[in-house]
């Protein structure tokens, strides 16, 4: 845990002096998560904190989820629905027993509907004094503004592994597996495709090489479909191969890509599934 805000809520906390609704919008929810429960963890552990403390009851049920003052709310199928917010009420009617604070926190909170965010919104209109609520989410924009009008808004972003030091490729060698899938596309959409085994194998046969290219291609699609589910994604790489697809399309294409690596691993003759591959990106998915 290593942050500006995780550092002033702790400080805010000692010095009575938090607000009612945090909004928080970060690249990583799991790891906002975490460390959140982390600051909790440090804030009423009754020793002296130490990360990942497995000596007290209190770290080991927030460890558990089980603490009875500390509410995690995640999407319940696509929605957070109204009648988690009604519980959420009813847990949080008394006062906690274990820490200072009730605490909640709603994971994706850009998912509450419109019946759940009307029931939430009682909740940040009229707080109530000791119960706190974090709203956290991947993108504030697509929030409901009654909601976010009443949160202190923060954003928590964390580094993101590069594609090129997840595939472990020095710049030049990554630079020019780039070059040909870039080609490679426009060649395999283009109305004359007849030489695409050749094109593919007279510069690259080996197995290693060609599942880099295809991990290289499905990133391409992966970081388009984030973006076009307003998700975080990384620019570097949609900028890469520009595509006009759907969200369909791209789950699509997606399926096709992710065949093609299984097949690879199960040594299939690579000539096949390049013809498959080809066949079905352009649309014959018989
Ligand atoms: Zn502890």
């Amino acid at each position: 845990m290593n942050s500006a805000l995780l550092e002033e809520l702790i400080t805010k906390y000692r010095e009575n002096k938090l607000a009612h609704a945090y909004l928080i919008e970060t690249n990583n929810l799991t790891a906002a998560l975490e460390d959140l429960k982390e600051v909790i963890k440090n804030l009423n552990c009754p020793h002296t904190y130490q990360t990942n403390c497995h000596d007290c009851n209190l770290c080991n049920l927030i460890n558990l989820s089980n603490l009875p003052s500390l509410k995690i709310i995640e999407p319940d199928g696509p929605f957070i629905k109204k009648n988690q917010i009604e519980e959420l009420k009813s847990d949080f009617a008394s006062i906690p027993l274990y820490s200072r604070y009730n605490i909640y926190i709603l994971k994706n909170a850009e998912k509450l509907n419109s019946s759940s965010a009307n029931a939430m919104l009682k909740f940040v209109e009229e707080p109530t004094p000791g119960i706190i609520g974090f709203f956290l989410t991947t993108n504030k924009d697509i929030m409901i503004d009654t909601i976010k009008s009443r949160c202190q808004s923060y954003t928590l972003n964390y580094p993101v592994n590069t594609l090129q030091e997840s595939l472990n490729l020095d710049d030049e060698t990554y630079h020019s597996y780039l070059d040909f899938v870039k080609n490679y596309l426009d060649y395999i959409f283009s109305s004359n495709i007849i030489n695409h085994k050749n094109i593919f194998l007279n510069q690259y046969s080996d197995r290693h090489d060609i599942e880099i290219i295809f991990k290289l291609i499905l990133a391409i699609y992966h970081e388009h479909f984030l973006k076009l589910t307003n998700r975080s994604y990384q620019s570097d790489i949609i900028n890469i191969y520009p595509l006009t697809a759907n969200i369909p399309e791209i789950i699509k294409k997606m399926q096709i890509i992710s065949q093609f690596l299984t097949n690879l691993r199960y040594n299939v003759s690579v000539e096949l599934i390049l013809d498959k591959f080809v066949l079905e990106m352009r649309g014959n998915y018989e």
